[in-house]
């Protein structure tokens, strides 16, 4: 096993590795900005050092400071969380010019499956459907205008080393793409400094729906399920679930088939998520990209399946072989994620960080709280405002609604505006309650979800 792991990241994603390390004896080294001086993660660290400045770009991004900390302290391995350098093949390389364990797949896979347009053409050669859009990147305006001529509008013009939901720009009609290309450009230049572009057909009313991976080095690869992520606001995820209620099991073993195809068509290893959008009739599926690391949502997977998803990260990267077969992977009952945010719904979701006050989390039976977040700490304004990530899990689809309202109401947190509120009406909402969310759901339902006092009339005629 690896014996000493960098832990290249911050937040609740550098908890959850700590603590899987922790329970397999792997010493942990943390990194931390001079933002995060008192975060979590630098005080349950085995060892822990201060590797820059505030801004990202300065602290958890720089390459160098990572690489000399982790040789110094003398690591074998290193984690990337999500975000951050986690889909750097740069990155990746290097660790292992260094003689260092990237806790992932090889470079070369995260070049592949990190480009989403040329991932699309990997996927297609390999017989996985992929949406309507164009071969390769399209290159100038009147090089999209003809591909969305050819694939018919409404089209997407997405970023090609997008993530996150940004460099996405929905486009009608040849009138409006000019505006949305030089929008969706710039958008991805300040986000990902990179504006190569690609196009989708816009798939209407979609599900989005994903299937976990986990590929050994001897050349295994398992599907661990799916979860649907439909609930998802400017195109990222709010809440998400698994199993997803709209897959058959006949559909979950072609859907989980293509996935397996996909992860082998990149020459896969390590944890790794396939996504799909799920055609409104329910039937056709497209590979939409592959996430070439843990997700915020692997809990949902992990209280289905019972399989600790960075404890076999840990141990695909230490060489040994995946210790279960597909058909040793059970889902049982039905689990739930609420991600909590530092936003406010009300002003278009404008993140706003800020100290906690006050700070309650729910508990009891089936109830799982992943943050990093204590009472008197500050969600500091320099990266993603996660707070926490409320997760529940129980026999089925309704007690598992029932339970996360029950957390919702138990969850206090003063000092900042959240989204809790928000997600406590979704789960009232009779599309949610009857599983009938696409992506389009919370953008179609927002100003009556935002009208709180629904919420006494709907729980007074709740199923
Ligand atoms: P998930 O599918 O795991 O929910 P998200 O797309 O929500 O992934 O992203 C997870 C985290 O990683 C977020 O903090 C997001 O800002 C960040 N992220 C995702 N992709 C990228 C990227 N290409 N570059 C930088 N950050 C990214
Ligand atoms: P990111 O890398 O930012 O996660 P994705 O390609 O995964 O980008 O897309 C993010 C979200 O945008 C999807 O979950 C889905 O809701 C929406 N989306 C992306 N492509 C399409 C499409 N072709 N049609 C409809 N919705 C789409
Ligand atoms: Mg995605």
């Amino acid at each position: 096993m690896l014996k000493r792991v960098l832990i290249a990241n911050r937040g609740e994603i550098a908890l959850r590795v700590l603590r899987a390390c922790r329970e397999l004896d792997i010493e942990t080294v943390a990194v931390y900005s001079q933002a995060d001086e008192e975060a979590l993660h630098v005080q349950l660290a085995t060892q822990a050092v201060c590797i820059g400045p505030a801004r990202a770009a300065d602290s958890y991004l720089n390459q160098d400071a990572l690489l000399t900390v982790a040789k110094a302290a003398g690591c074998d391995g290193v984690h990337p969380g999500y975000g951050f350098l986690s889909e750097n093949a740069d990155f990746a390389d290097a660790c292992a010019a260094e003689g260092l364990t990237f806790i992932g797949p090889s470079g070369d896979t995260i070049r592949k499956a990190g480009s989403k347009s040329a991932a699309r053409d990997i996927m297609r050669a390999a017989g996985v459907p992929v949406t309507p859009g164009s071969d390769g990147p399209v290159t100038s305006v009147e090089d999209a205008l003809a591909a969305a001529e050819k694939v018919g509008y409404p089209v997407l013009l997405k970023a090609s080393a997008g993530g996150g939901g940004r460099g996405i720009r929905r486009c009608d009609d040849a009138g409006a793409l000019p505006a949305a290309w030089a929008e969706a450009k710039a958008e991805a230049k300040a986000c990902f400094g990179n504006d190569e572009m690609y196009l989708e057909k816009l798939v209407l009313r979609p599900r989005h729906i994903e299937f976990q991976i986990l590929a050994d080095r001897q050349g295994h690869v398992v599907h661990l399920g799916d979860r649907d992520c439909s609930v998802q606001r400017r195109n990222q995820k709010l809440i998400e679930e698994a199993p997803a209620r709209c897959l058959t099991p006949g559909l979950r073993a072609r859907m989980g088939e293509a996935a397996v195809r996909a992860a082998r068509a990149v020459g896969y290893e390590g944890a790794g998520t396939v996504e799909f959008l799920l055609d409104a009739d329910g039937e056709h599926f497209y590979f939409m990209e592959m996430n070439t690391r843990i997700q915020v949502e692997h809990g949902v997977t992990e209280l289905v399946t019972g399989v600790d998803l960075v404890r076999q990260q840990l141990r695909i990267a230490s060489g040994l072989s995946l210790d279960f077969a597909q058909e040793d992977v059970r889902l049982e009952g039905h689990a739930m994620e609420c991600r909590i945010n530092a936003e406010n719904p009300a002003e278009d979701f404008r993140p706003c960080p800020g100290q906690v006050e006050f700070l309650h989390f729910p508990g009891g039976a089936g109830v799982r709280v992943d943050s990093c977040l204590y009472d008197g700490c500050t969600l500091s304004p320099y990266y993603d405002s996660l707070a926490a990530k409320l997760l529940v899990h129980a026999p089925t689809r309704l007690e598992a609604i029932r339970k996360m309202r029950r957390c919702l109401e138990e969850f206090t947190l003063e000092g900042f505006p959240t989204n809790a509120e928000l997600s406590y009406q979704i789960l009232y909402h009779p599309t949610f309650v009857r599983g009938g969310c696409t992506t389009a759901f919370l953008d179609e339902n927002l100003p009556d979800l935002l009208d709180f006092s629904r919420r006494v009339r709907e729980k007074e005629g709740d199923a």
